[in-house]
């Protein structure tokens, strides 16, 4: 089937080999399968630094954790902030583990750029142009994830604003669409995984943790995902899920989980 692109940068034609971004040595992209795990807010110096040493303990490779958090509701804790960028930076160097964190406006661009190794754009704004935008000027690695309605099409010409700008490290990531269901949070797209990837040169992550918003079906939908030919997965884990200060904590696996399913995956595909 012929369609025609608008993007040009993120296209499979313009560049026909893998992309693989390599950070103090981790390689994301290609036949490797890289592991990012943690919680969803970073929430104490304690908290993740636990879960950092839990995660490394595990094999993954990167920390995942927001200090700033894009809340549907505008009185649900909105992330620790500042502060909580410098925790993780901590936990992360301690542990010997990659960083990734959220980021939500271009004015704190600079700032999680310099404590991050990896700048995460969430759904809500994946379409957020000025950020995007912003992005492109520096050289740190995005994490851009699909916007929940949004097209391959329009994932990819997102994706393009920051290449166009001149940031060449970007990668995708699937995190769930909405559909008529309700009993997962969200429906993932595992056909996104092959369909970016002929697409696109672009590294692909899935987020079963989003995807599903159930911890049951993390460890099924992480194993798709893989089969499904993933660069990497991005997965919630946090020592209290029960007790986490987002409603994430349901869809966190516990650390005996996360060990358990990373064992697993070895089986797989090697880990970076
Ligand atoms: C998250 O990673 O915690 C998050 C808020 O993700 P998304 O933007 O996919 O909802
Ligand atoms: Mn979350």
């Amino acid at each position: 089937i012929k369609i025609s692109k608008s993007y040009k940068l993120a296209s499979r034609d313009f560049h026909p080999d893998d992309t693989v971004i390599d950070i103090k040595g981790v390689k994301i992209g290609g036949s490797n399968l890289v592991i990012m795990g943690g919680p969803c807010a970073v929430e104490s110096p304690e908290q993740i630094d636990e879960i950092a040493r839990l995660v490394k303990a595990a094999g993954g490779q990167v920390l995942r954790g927001g200090a700033f958090k894009p809340r549907t509701g505008p009185y649900s804790f909105q992330g620790v902030g500042v502060e909580g960028l410098v925790m993780m930076a901590e936990a992360g160097k301690k542990h010997g583990l990659l960083t990734i964190t959220e980021v939500m406006t271009p004015e704190y661009v600079d700032v999680c750029a310099e404590y991050a190794d990896i700048l995460q754009v969430g759904t809500r704004n994946m379409q957020n142009f000025d950020l995007l935008r912003k992005l492109g000027t520096i050289q740190t690695p995005v994490l851009l994830k699909r916007g929940f309605s949004s097209t391959y099409d329009e994932f990819l010409n997102a994706a393009e604003y920051i290449l166009a700008g001149g940031n060449p490290n970007v990668m995708l990531c699937e995190r769930g669409i909405r559909t008529f269901e309700t009993y997962t949070r969200n429906t993932l797209d595992l056909t996104a995984i092959p369909v970016l990837q002929s697409l696109s040169h672009l590294p692909v992550i899935s987020d079963p943790s989003h995807g599903t918003g159930r911890r049951e079906l993390v460890e099924p939908m992480s194993k798709a995902s893989v089969a499904a030919g993933a660069n990497g997965l991005i997965v919630e884990m946090h020592t209290d899920p029960d007790n986490s200060m987002t409603g994430d904590g349901v869809q966190s696996l516990f650390p005996d989980q996360f060990a358990n399913l990373l064992k697993q995956l070895e089986q797989l595909a090697p880990l970076v």
